[in-house]
């Protein structure tokens, strides 16, 4: 990332920066690029959503929906989004609002209750470990640290986790019993998962016998270009390589329909999802099963899904291309930063000199604009180069995230510059 200056032209640069910091600071701005949430806009575009089900309370099947019961989640809503997920409809469980809330809950009851092809109940064992892509989801890896989970990172290729490095870290090591994927425009670099990745993932030999890979497929439909991308289906994969039991697939309409008031699944082998449901009957006499049937009412089927998807890429694709451009004219050549251009998904990822991450997300903090900790990519956020932000584009309003981004390329040149000259 160096570009070779003179002492004279770095000077001038770094006058410069600060000057445009000065200025920055003086703005007195007050904006937030923190987390990947929907923005009031889209969320609009699901209003109808509030008025359904509109005095209907039978599903298909005569259910009433306003009752007890159903713990596997009406079938309609599970036949929209099996092709979606990549899960047949009878794997497929649509559960609450939130796939974060599935995670958790599979985390606990591993550790709690014996899992299929597990020995014992994790909670038993000395250690367990978990693989880590990184970049990562920090909630991934809050998850972990709740439980007493290790976390072992593992670099991201253009194609999914380094796959040499998991496949040698499963094989010797019993204590790893799972990996956190997000196999489709991942959180935070875009990634897509490569289809040898995943036949890599499902085929691998593991010391652990109740091994779980979390794909947390929470963007599956989330595509911001005219190419929508597909990755292989990770369900599928496992049970042709003999490890029916290997995949825990999750999803929802967080950033479908209402980020608060989707409807999450989850979706597993059938002794897997017997699993789940034995645990959940303790903890629930069903889903919102109301909510679940106003999805359908307002989804309809899965190209409903689809145009609707439209709608949401209309009011997303003009931020993430503002904030291309504002990186490309203020950071492009000076071998500051590099960044992603995602194809879909929520977030992008800048890559700052190493050792400069944290400085510039406290600049900008200082400039009023608040971005996710540096580090949060990495897990007990700790990224030993210190050298990756995640930037999240979707809440802010166009002018205001043109603003930050312009801001935050101010504090990338005032403090790789500063390095620069020491
Ligand atoms: N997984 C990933 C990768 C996410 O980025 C998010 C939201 N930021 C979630 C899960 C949360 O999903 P939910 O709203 O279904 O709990």
């Amino acid at each position: 990332m160096t570009t070779e200056l003179s002492p004279d032209e770095l000077t001038g640069l770094l006058d410069r920066a600060r000057g445009d910091y000065q200025d920055l600071v003086g703005r007195g701005l007050s904006l937030d690029l923190t987390r990947g949430k929907p923005a009031p806009e889209q969320l609009d575009l699901s209003e109808e959503l509030l008025s359904l089900p509109g005095g209907r309370y039978t599903a298909e099947d005569g259910t009433d929906v306003r009752n007890y019961g159903g713990l596997r989640g009406l079938p309609e809503l599970r036949e929209i989004f099996a092709g979606l997920l990549q899960v047949p409809a009878a794997q497929l469980l649509a559960a609450g609002n939130s796939s974060l809330e599935l995670m958790h809950d599979c985390l606990v009851h591993a550790l709690l209750s014996v899992l299929p092809g597990a020995e014992s109940r994790w909670v038993e064992q000395e250690r367990i470990a978990f693989l880590c892509p990184v970049p990562g989801y920090d909630r991934h890896f809050a998850l972990c640290e709740r439980f007493g989970i290790d976390m072992i990172p593992v670099p991201m290729t253009a194609e999914g986790p380094d796959m040499d490095t998991v496949e040698r870290l499963v094989a010797e090591d019993p204590a790893v019993k799972g990996i956190w994927c997000v196999p489709k425009y991942s959180n935070p670099d875009g990634v897509c998962y490569g289809d040898d990745t995943v036949a890599r993932l499902a085929a691998m030999r593991t010391a652990a016998p109740d091994f779980r890979v979390f794909w947390d497929n929470a963007y599956a439909v989330h595509h911001l270009t005219d190419e929508p991308v597909e990755i292989a289906g990770l369900l599928d994969a496992c049970a042709e390589a003999g490890n029916p039991d290997r995949a825990f697939v999750f999803g929802s309409t967080s950033k479908i329909t209402a980020a608060g008031a989707g409807v999450a699944f989850f979706g597993a082998s059938p002794a897997n999802v017997q699993w789940l449901l034995a645990n959940n009957t303790k903890r629930s006499i069903g889903p919102d099963k109301v909510n679940q049937l106003r999805h359908v009412l307002f989804l309809r089927d899965a190209d409903g899904v689809r145009a609707h998807m439209e709608r949401q890429r209309a009011l997303l694709r003009p931020k993430f291309e503002a904030v291309a451009r504002i990186l490309d004219a203020e950071l492009g050549g000076t071998g500051l930063a590099t960044w992603t251009s995602p194809k879909g998904g929520y977030f992008v990822t800048l890559q700052v000199p190493d050792g400069c991450a944290k400085e510039v997300v406290r600049r900008a903090a200082e400039a009023g604009i608040v971005l996710t900790p540096a580090g949060a990519t990495h897990p007990y956020g700790d990224d030993p180069r210190d050298a990756v932000i995640r930037i999240a584009p979707s809440y802010p309003g166009l002018a205001e995230l043109e603003q930050a981004i312009e801001g935050l390329a101010v504090c990338v040149r005032l403090v790789g510059y500063e390095q620069r000259a020491r």
